[in-house]
């Protein structure tokens, strides 16, 4: 079948891997691509969130397969434009889309149907939310609502925090929530309508710096699988959460179709959900595909066009991205900087480097983003696939880049 893949950055060459090395996958355009993309698809450089462009593109070329990397696309309506031309596409309808797009309205799913999740109010205006403040415990969370890309949230370990946090937000939709205690992991299932099957966990590092501080980023670094999230926990996540989530859309008459990402805190109680992504993570996806056998675009096609799906076969290894983010990341980074020895750190016994934020000047890679690169690898266990990620980076020239040296630190230290 022919695919075309929308995105441009180390989530979309992890995916654009896979689904080249897939039996079923005989064409793969990438929209827009980037210079790693480029290994695997060919670029096309259109504007993968207009939804005329992506459905034009579609037809001209006979793809059969849409498949969606970043939010901004669906949540711009690109998949219900492409289904209504009978193109089958992964990735949910712009409604679906809001449970990730707007945090108010999976609150408000979460309390209709029981899903666990963190105590909260829906406020309009700053001065709502500083009445309802008094209802809760400190530490409290503090939530803008709408797509922030992990930047309207507020941890707030007082009240003077809190109330500042309101202030600076101004009047608006927000959600003021109970702080949760526990420790972070992601789960990702394959959902089309009520049906769902779990894909595979991971955890990520949000924070810039070593030892899990400083500004939050998309994410330094992840692994796969999270083994705290147990065989149990995962179980119980499904059914708890995910499964009902399903359900709830599915009755709404908004069926939720693609990969849904549930956020996780694992508290004493279980786990509760943090908020939902309707798409895959990045760096969580470079760490995930790796690990997925079979024909992973058929896979995807069956859950986009309505059919019956099972869960694929996962490998047993364990795998690590490390991300290579150009300094000045996440304020402003430092473009232009060159890149060499990526051929040197592919050839790592296990190892492979995504690419996210590159370009290709007069014939030399160059960093063009934030975050770089995401030097994965695999190994039999975290230890070993860290030795190898880290060896890979070792090979990497890239003079203007940083990274983080302890990723996976929390499970390498129960571990050992
Ligand atoms: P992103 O998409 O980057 O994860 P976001 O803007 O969608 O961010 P959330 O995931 O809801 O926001 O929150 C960001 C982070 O804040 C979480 O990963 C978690 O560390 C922390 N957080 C959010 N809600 C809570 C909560 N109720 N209790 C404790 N920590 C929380």
């Amino acid at each position: 079948m022919n695919i075309l893949l929308l995105g441009s950055g180390g989530r979309e060459d992890a995916l654009a891997w896979r689904l080249r090395q897939s039996p079923s996958c005989d064409a793969l355009i990438a929209a827009p691509g980037n210079p790693g993309i480029a290994r695997w698809a060919e670029c096309v450089a259109i504007d993968p969130c207009d939804p005329n462009a992506v459905v034009g593109l579609a037809r001209e070329r006979s793809v059969d397969l849409i498949v969606v990397g970043p939010e901004a696309p669906l949540v711009a309506g690109v998949a219900d434009a492409a289904r209504s031309v009978g193109i089958a596409t992964f990735g949910p309808s712009a409604a679906a889309a809001q449970l990730e797009g707007s945090k108010g309205f999976t609150k408000d799913l979460c309390a209709r149907v029981g899903i666990p999740t963190a105590d909260y109010v829906r406020v309009e205006r700053e001065s709502e939310a500083l009445d309802a403040l008094g209802r809760f415990a400190i530490p409290v969370v503090i939530k803008a609502d709408g797509l922030a890309a992990g930047k309207g949230v507020t941890v707030a370990m007082t009240r003077e925090e809190a109330e500042a946090a309101i202030r600076a937000a101004g009047d608006g939709p927000m959600v003021i929530e109970e702080f949760l205690e526990g420790e972070e992991a992601s789960l990702f299932a394959l959902v089309d309508g009520a049906r769902t099957v779990a894909l595979a966990s991971a955890q990520d590092h949000k924070r810039v710096g070593e030892g899990d501080t400083g500004p939050n980023t998309g994410g330094m670094g992840a692994y796969s699988p999270a083994p705290v999230l147990t065989p149990d926990l995962e179980a119980r996540a499904m059914r708890e959460i995910v499964e009902p989530t399903a359900r709830a859309m599915a009755e709404a008459g908004t069926p939720f179709s693609g990969v849904l990402y549930a956020g996780l805190m694992l508290t004493s109680d279980g786990p509760k959900l943090i908020e939902y992504n309707v798409r895959f993570g990045d760096p969580e996806c470079e760490a995930i595909m790796p690990r997925i056998e079979g024909d992973f675009a058929a896979l995807l096609h069956r859950v986009a066009a309505g059919a019956d799906f099972d869960a694929p076969s996962l490998s047993d290894d364990t795998t690590m991205t490390v991300i290579m983010a150009a300094k000045g990341y996440p304020g402003t980074p430092a473009k232009g900087g060159a890149i060499h020895g990526l051929d040197k750190a592919g050839q790592v016994s296990g190892a492979i480097v995504f690419q996210a934020g590159t370009a290709m000047t007069d014939g030399q890679l160059v960093a063009s983003g934030g975050r770089v690169l995401a030097v994965t690898s695999r190994g039999a266990g975290l230890g070993e696939a860290r030795e190898r990620a880290y060896q890979a980076i070792g090979v990497i020239d890239f003079a203007d880049g940083f990274y983080r040296r302890d990723i996976g630190w929390r499970e390498l230290e129960r571990t050992a």
